[in-house]
């Protein structure tokens, strides 16, 4: 079942073109990684499709399942099932993250028509997903955010995720700056999350993660395209040949 249809998208800041065309599919319970180096497009097609206010969209269309995407304001795209973990989270000083999730989760479930949970019943909930995704519950108490490292940062947008159940979650450098436990935390959490129902976007620079994650599709991003896509080995293909080579080997999307 096709979950995001990407079609030439072209998208804008401050009059400079950044998107050039993209064509993405995404079907239920495929993991797509996309690689590129820095500049190349990868956090904008991201957060175009979070509907990020400062992106022009310039061109193409994008369908998430039967709506269309870009007619969607953030909120909506939230509450339609998209989930996007940002590179740099925000913190909140003096909100507690067991408040901070609820409020999110209570959030989504109201929009989704369904039942919302009470602190004690949240409490539960939060630590049985916290013990499958093998997390300490230490954090619920601390601040959002704050004074988190860069690894417990990227575990909470994790718990975030499993909480909220997304359809489709983009996840945005979630390997940046992470030792190896921590990202082992954070692929078990993604590996454990999606399912037959869903789907995972994995943005990524290094191959590192995908050895954790093992991705069903990987795209090369170059100047704003997607200039290769192919199965898990092309991300092996391309840590050992580097970037250069996808440049002189650039090829037609299947
Ligand atoms: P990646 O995530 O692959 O590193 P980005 O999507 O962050 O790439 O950036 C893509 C390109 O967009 C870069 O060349 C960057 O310089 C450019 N860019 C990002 N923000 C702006 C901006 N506010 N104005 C102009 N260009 C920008
Ligand atoms: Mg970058
Ligand atoms: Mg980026």
């Amino acid at each position: 079942r096709t979950l995001l249809l990407v079609q030439g998208l072209r998208a804008s800041i401050n009059g400079t073109e950044i998107l050039k065309g993209i064509d993405l599919t995404v079907k239920s319970g495929e993991i797509h990684a996309i690689m590129g180096l820095n500049g190349s497009g990868k956090s904008t097609l991201a957060k175009v499709l979070a509907g990020h206010s400062a992106y022009e969209i310039t061109g193409g269309s994008v369908r998430f399942e039967d709506k269309d995407l870009l007619e969607l304001a953030p909120e909506d795209r939230a509450r339609a099932g998209l989930f996007l973990a940002f590179q740099y989270p925000i913190e909140i000083p003096g909100v507690a993250n067991t408040q901070f999730l609820r409020l999110a989760y209570n959030t989504i479930q109201a929009q989704r028509g369904k039942e919302e949970l009470d602190p004690l019943e949240f409490d539960d909930f939060v630590r049985k997903k916290m013990k499958l995704l093998d997390m300490n519950p230490d954090f619920l108490d601390r601040s959002v955010n704050e004074g988190f490292s860069g690894g417990e940062k990227k575990r909470n947008e994790i718990l975030q995720m499993a909480l909220l159940e997304p359809k489709l979650s983009i996840l945005d450098e979630m390997d940046s700056g992470l030792d190896i436990d921590a990202l082992k935390t954070v692929a078990n959490g993604v590996n454990q999350i999606t399912n037959k129902d869903n789907a995972t976007i994995l943005v990524t620079h290094y191959q590192r993660l995908l050895d954790y994650v093992v991705p069903d599709f990987v795209h090369i991003m170059q100047s704003g395209s997607i200039v290769m896509t192919g199965g898990k080995e092309l991300a092996l293909e391309l840590e050992t040949r580097g970037y250069d080579w996808i440049t002189a080997n650039k090829r037609p999307v299947a």
